[in-house]
């Protein structure tokens, strides 16, 4: 007998179970195409050199530790990664009124930026995009929010955004709903809203009183631009909305399993800045006492240093450069075995990832027939499409769905 024996096994989260499943395949030409990570030509995860070169610096100086850092983290990583987001010529850092606070990467700064709006702004609804990085609302239910609710987002017939939908979701929200807007390279459709459909939707969400959190998972990452991927974030900043912002430096750095996070504050009076900072840092205490350090101050030393920035920013033009590649020889390649279907939005969407379109019954089909793996709602990582594998990928997909 045990005290254990009450517990009913929960559901598994598909993306880590799916990808087990294809770890354990032994088939030779299995393409995984599931979990959000960079791969190389060869298929292999990616040091960036710069953070090879800076991990090494770190470890050869004497003066490296391991102490405990503050609470809310290294100071001259959330400043710079904050001026990151914000930009150099930011209003609100001109005027100290934006700041941010170190987190387990994206989802500890998702965490605790929700867990804050609950506690101390009396945040009930929130908001998420359907579809969306299915953590959202795991998320946001653990922060303790009384009910969360889908904006409709994705138009399977426009393979677009359907931003009619959007809007009257929106604009039926209560005041102060929270709602959550992927800054860039939209998790999992690809699919970003253009400046002027920003202009739109920050309207109503002024008109409405709603609330912005930005979850900025792919800054750099998607376009190769450090400020375009911000712009809808600034743009937000500029109507004067006061915010909260995720930043992840997973997928730019490459720093998955580092949990290297920001949460950026924006507010409209600097004299309410103390007392949130306090209480943030009662929030962090009780959920895990003090960030990591190892990675953070990678990423600090990177941002803060011109030379190894500029080598950085390299980097990332790489990343998102072979993954504009992969995506161009997809479409070239279905539309010249002639699959049935547009292919258009393979190169339209940005991002880590491509919505094919597939149906559930056909990613089951190119998994069992060429285990080749992708999420059932059709998401594939492009960043996993490589030279080698593109042929077969195509292939496989032509004969999911012819
Ligand atoms: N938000 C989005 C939209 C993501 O796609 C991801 C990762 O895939 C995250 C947040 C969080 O990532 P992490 O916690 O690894 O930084």
């Amino acid at each position: 007998a045990s005290v254990f024996s009450v517990v009913q096994p929960g559901p598994p989260i598909e993306a880590f179970a799916l990808n087990k499943e294809c770890v354990d395949d032994p088939f030779e030409k299995k393409v995984n195409l599931i979990i959000g990570a960079y791969r190389t030509e060869e298929s292999q995860p990616w040091v960036l050199p710069v953070v090879r070169k800076t991990e090494i610096m770190l470890a050869n100086n004497e003066k490296t530790n391991h102490e405990y850092l503050p609470i809310l983290g290294s100071a001259p990583f959330s400043t710079a990664a904050t001026a990151m987001l914000l930009g150099k010529d930011s209003k609100a850092l001109k005027e100290k009124r934006a700041f941010g606070v170190q987190t387990l990467s994206g989802t500890g700064a998702l965490s605790v930026g929700s867990r804050f709006l609950v506690q101390h702004l009396g945040a009930k609804h929130f908001y998420y995009s359907d579809p969306t990085w299915e953590n959202h609302r795991l998320v946001f239910q653990h922060a303790g929010f009384e009910k969360g609710f889908a904006y409709r987002y994705w138009h399977a017939g426009k393979r677009g955004i359907d931003m009619e939908g959007l809007l009257e979701d929106l604009s039926k929200a209560e005041p102060n709903s929270v709602i959550i807007l992927h800054s860039c390279a939209h998790n999992p459709t690809g699919c970003d809203p253009t400046l002027e459909q920003w202009v739109q939707i920050a309207a109503v969400m002024k008109e409405k009183k709603l609330f912005p959190f930005f979850d900025s998972a792919y800054q750099g990452f998607a376009s190769g631009d450090l400020d375009e991927d911000a712009k809808a974030v600034r743009y937000f900043i500029d109507q004067g909305f006061e915010l909260l912002c995720a930043q992840s430096f997973a997928k730019n750095f490459g720093l998955y399993s580092q949990r290297v996070g920001n949460l950026t504050f924006v507010t409209n009076d600097p004299s309410t800045i103390p007392s949130v900072l306090s209480q943030v840092t009662i929030i962090v205490r009780g959920l895990y006492s003090n960030p990591p350090s190892h990675g953070s101050s990678i990423v600090s030393t990177v941002l803060n240093d011109p030379e190894l920035f500029q080598e950085w920013q390299g980097c990332i033009k790489t990343m998102s450069d072979r993954i504009k590649k992969m995506r161009a020889g997809l479409k070239e390649r279905l539309v010249k075995l002639q699959t049935p279907g547009s292919w258009e939005h393979i190169t339209s969407q940005i991002g880590m990832f491509s919505y094919t379109g597939l149906t559930p019954a056909q990613v089951q089909y190119l998994k069992t027939k060429h285990h080749v793996y992708a999420l059932k709602s059709g998401r594939i990582n492009m960043a996993a499409v490589t030279t080698k594998n593109l042929d077969y990928v195509a292939s496989s997909i032509h004969d999911a769905v012819v």
